[in-house]
């Protein structure tokens, strides 16, 4: 079977496990059922939310063992998992003691795609550690400009199955990967893809950095037209060189430096491609102005260029490119300006909950005021700061982990003003911000970047990057 076929499996009897209730879960089981498999559900835990959830599908016929998630029913012919759930658990150790598939919600989405009667539309797919969301969307964007139907899904709010499942027919879907869905998602053949880069996340779930990578070089597996890998990250161009891929199909680099041949990036301040053109050793097209980027700084450049490279691999004209970048809105709270008081800019890049998307925005400015600090979730802080300390004019730390910031920063930027926040209540944002105001000089950026997640004094990083929002705005309007 061609890669990008529709596959046909008999549901009829099929004895399927689906493995945790929850956003992927609940519709998985649901599909399943209708198309005449014989389901059950398992799941840890057993409270309230669980039982009303339960009490649903059980209405439709499908059983559900709440409390039990570790055992595997005994008839299992398959097991379809929950992306988070981690690949040691007693339930996939007995899956593959008995010869049994696992399959995670984006390979169930795969083979369920075109088996509804509407078109299976081909997946132009992005992973990475930091970005994903970013370059999806750029990309849903750009295809829209070109009069594509599309839709950005995936790891991203719209699940891939409602996507594939549902009512609109597509042309193509731009889609977020995970590098935990794409562990479970071995037979998922997409057009084209991108890892944007690679560096240390989830190691505890994946066991290593080795694992972690061969999980998101998945993504290239059997690509028909381009594989799109970050010149600036040999580890990207490696997953290439180990993929298999369809015969012709091509590896494509992307670069904020001027391109060679098969790349695309930027001259003279213009996005240019030297990979999607009728002679790539001469000729050079332009596709956009690095201010069509919203915001252009030099990371999201590269989102940029990664999502014009998979648009070019699916045929996209240039000034689709250019009208898709223009038209893009970033998300809230990634490196999103929220006011400038007097002239000092404040920018919310809560999302940077890890040090390399920190990295990149320290790296998109002069002078800064940062404010950072959380759950550490075991990482180190000695190469951020030393990147950094040039251009630090203060800092402000809050948070569970703030010490081992505030120890890399007496180690490489002792020099430094640091200001510590050893409190954790609502109002502890609000306080960080006077102070950053008042390290700040004229020209300088406030940004709220902690490095960390935000669990140990918010509800998730949106209830962080708010709480610093409303403070700014506050501190605006009593300054103005
Ligand atoms: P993801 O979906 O991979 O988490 P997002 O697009 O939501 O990525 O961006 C998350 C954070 O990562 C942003 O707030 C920004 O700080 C940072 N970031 C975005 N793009 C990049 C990139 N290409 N390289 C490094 N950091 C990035």
């Amino acid at each position: 079977m061609g890669s990008q076929e529709v596959s046909t499996v008999d549901w009829q009897g099929k004895h399927v496990t689906v493995a945790g209730l929850g956003v992927s879960g609940i519709p998985a089981a649901r599909a399943l059922h209708e198309r005449g498999a014989v389901v059950t559900v398992v799941n840890d835990g057993e409270d309230e939310r669980a039982r009303a959830q339960a009490a649903e599908l059980e209405a439709l016929g499908i059983t559900v063992r709440l409390g039990d998630g570790a055992t595997l029913p005994p008839s299992t012919e398959l097991v379809v998992t929950a992306p988070g759930w981690q690949p040691d658990k007693p339930l996939f150790l007995a899956a593959a003691e008995a010869g049994v598939d696992i399959w995670g919600d984006v390979e169930l989405a795969w083979r369920l795609r075109g088996t509804n009667g509407r078109k299976a539309a081909p997946w132009l797919a992005v992973t990475g550690t930091n970005g994903k969301t970013t370059t999806v969307r750029m990309l849903a964007s750009i295809l829209e400009a070109a009069g594509l139907r599309t839709a950005a899904v995936g790891n991203i709010g719209v699940s891939l199955l409602d996507a594939v499942l549902g009512e609109q027919e597509y042309d193509v879907l731009a889609v977020e990967l995970s590098s935990y869905q794409l562990h479970w998602a071995p037979s998922l053949r997409a057009h084209s893809a991108a890892v944007l880069n690679l560096a240390p996340d989830h190691l505890d779930w994946h066991g290593s950095m080795e694992a972690y990578a061969a999980d998101k070089g998945r993504v290239y597996e059997g690509n028909t037209v381009a594989c799109v890998y970050n010149a600036a990250d040999p580890a990207t161009e490696d997953l290439v060189r180990e993929a298999d891929v369809e015969e012709g199909c091509r590896a494509i680099g992307f670069t904020l430096g001027t391109p060679g041949p098969s790349q695309l990036g930027v001259v003279d301040g213009i996005l240019v491609d030297r990979a999607f053109v009728a002679n790539r050793q001469k000729q050079a097209q332009e596709l956009a102005e690095v201010s069509d980027v919203n915001p252009p700084a030099p990371h999201n450049i590269a989102n940029a260029l990664a999502a014009a490279a998979l648009a070019r691999a699916f045929g996209v004209e240039p000034a689709a490119v250019r009208d898709g970048l223009r038209n893009f809105r970033p998300d809230a709270h990634r490196i999103e300006h929220v006011a400038d008081i007097g002239d000092v800019a404040y920018v919310d890049d809560s999302k940077a909950t890890n040090t390399h998307a920190t990295e990149a925005s320290l790296a998109a400015y002069d002078s800064i005021v940062w404010i950072a600090g959380g759950l550490a979730k075991g990482a180190t802080f000695d190469e951020l700061v030393t990147g950094a300390a040039k251009r630090l004019r203060g800092v402000v730390l809050m948070g569970a982990d703030r010490a081992l910031i505030r120890e890399a920063l007496t180690r490489h930027a002792p020099e430094v003003p640091v200001v510590d926040l050893d409190r954790t209540d609502t109002g502890a944002m609000s306080e960080a911000v006077e102070h950053a105001a008042r390290l700040a000089r004229p020209g300088d950026t406030v940004l709220l970047a902690p490095a960390c997640a935000s669990m140990d004094m918010f509800t998730n990083y949106n209830k962080r990057g708010e709480a610093f929002a409303d403070a700014v705005r506050a501190r605006a309007e009593t300054s103005a």
